[in-house]
């Protein structure tokens, strides 16, 4: 049917590039881009000898001027940007230049301060209609399949959804003392940050993990979960009729919380650049150097997620609660696809929001947050690809 160029060739790209050559009907050919080209062509190596053809490709997403030059030269129906955060501009620039649709998982984040918000790629609105292209924004889990069971909720279950808990389980446990399950640059940005929830229409702001609860996950257990600020508490805000409150909870085991308390007391998980041995360097990059690569963590992960969201509103004048999501297998996964399941929850929804607006199931010029699509594709579409749902109608509430 068409063909995509993805960039990136990390832990949740060689996910997505696994899953579109299993989806080859869809995904004829593929291009694989990304900063370092050997990484692309280990993979296309190990995938050698499915139906989609692979190419890979050489390029610093920090150019436009580059990107604008491949995506010239390979004409894909989608991009699919699975880089870092940091990147996104650049390639939406090259998209409308090119007029090509965009996906991606992520928010811009300017590199100097820690933000997660929408504001920069909500700019691009006018500009993507006009030229006639689609931008799908944040086709991961959360944001992404999140954002997805919120609209599937408001069409199937409520008329007006008033609370939404967003509770992000992961249960597994890689053996080391401290890791991170994704880019570990972004993933400490996000949990040193201040949260927040949001309420009546203005964010509550809280210290970094000052809200802790416990709850029992399926399939899980017990664990402690910590409320954080999280980019699609923003878009869902706005998108979903009727909200009053809107919290983000994620896991995390007394370790890794011990650990990051140590670094961040010792200026480890600083963006600012300090000056080292006559060159200026970035405390936060240099410690990803240092850590685990989340892709090596794949063989060595044991135990499952359980990602997933709680709502409450109205249906026919009645209050209901309903809870909508997915379990899925460290090991299973790295069987599958030689990854852990945090890279694998990521690169499932990627593969499906680009098969989407690829086939112009999700196509309208714009940009747009993804619970601003039909939900209904997206949905069955998780049941197929490896991310089946699961629903409870009499959920444990969080307080
Ligand atoms: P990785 O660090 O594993 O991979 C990032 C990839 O991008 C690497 O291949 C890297 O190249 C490449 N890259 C970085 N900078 C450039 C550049 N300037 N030009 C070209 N390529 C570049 O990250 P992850 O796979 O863990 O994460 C990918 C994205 O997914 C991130 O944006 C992350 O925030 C998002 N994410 C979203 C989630 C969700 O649920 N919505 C959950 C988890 C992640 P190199 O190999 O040279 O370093």
């Amino acid at each position: 049917m068409g063909r995509a160029l993805i960039i990136g060739c990390g832990g949740v790209a060689s996910v997505a590039i696994h899953k579109c050559c299993q989806n080859s009907e869809v995904f004829e050919e593929i291009m694989i881009a990304s900063r370092t080209k050997s990484k692309c062509d280990a993979l296309k190596e190990k995938l050698a000898g499915g139906r989609t053809k692979i190419t890979t490709a050489q390029v610093d997403a920090d150019s436009t001027e580059q990107l604008i030059n491949l995506i010239n030269e390979y004409k894909p129906d989608v991009v699919l940007n699975l880089a870092l955060p940091y990147q996104d501009l650049t390639i939406m620039d090259a998209c409308l230049a090119t007029k090509t649709h965009y996906v991606d998982t992520a928010n811009y984040e300017p590199p100097e301060t820690a933000k997660f918000e929408y504001k920069w790629q909500w700019a691009y609105r006018e500009k993507f209609k006009a030229a006639g292209i689609t931008a799908l924004l944040g086709s991961g889990f959360d944001p992404g399949v999140t954002g997805v069971f919120s609209a599937h909720a408001l069409k199937h279950h409520f008329d007006e959804i008033n609370y939404i808990d967003i509770l992000d389980c992961n249960g597994g446990d890689h053996g080391y003392p401290f890791a991170t399950n994704f880019n570990p640059e972004i993933n400490i940005r996000e949990v040193t940050a201040n949260g927040s929830y949001w309420e009546n229409g203005q964010w509550v702001e809280t210290k970094p993990m000052e809200i802790k609860r416990e709850y029992s996950f399926a399939e899980v257990g017990q664990k402690d979960m910590y409320l954080l600020h999280h980019e699609e508490l923003e878009s869902l805000g706005l998108n979903i009729k009727g909200i009053k409150r809107i919290r983000f909870f994620m896991t995390f085991g007394q370790s890794y919380l011990t650990h990051l308390k140590c670094l961040e007391n010792v200026g480890m998980t600083s963006i600012e650049p300090i000056d080292f041995e006559g060159k200026k360097i970035i405390p936060l990059q240099f410690l990803k150097a240092v850590l685990p690569d989340p892709a090596s963590l794949g063989p060595r992960t044991v135990g499952k997620t359980n990602i997933g969201c709680i709502f409450t509103g109205k249906k026919d004048g009645k209050e209901k609660h309903y809870y909508v999501y997915n379990v899925c297998d460290h090991q299973e996964c790295y069987r599958e696809v030689g990854s852990q399941a945090v890279s694998y929850t990521t690169g499932v929804p990627a593969m499906i929001g680009a098969m989407l607006v690829m086939n112009g199931t999700w196509q309208k010029p714009g940009v747009y947050n993804i619970e601003e699509f039909d939900p209904d594709p997206f949905m069955d579409a998780l049941n197929k690809w490896g991310l089946p749902w699961q629903e409870d109608f009499n959920p444990t509430m969080v307080d």
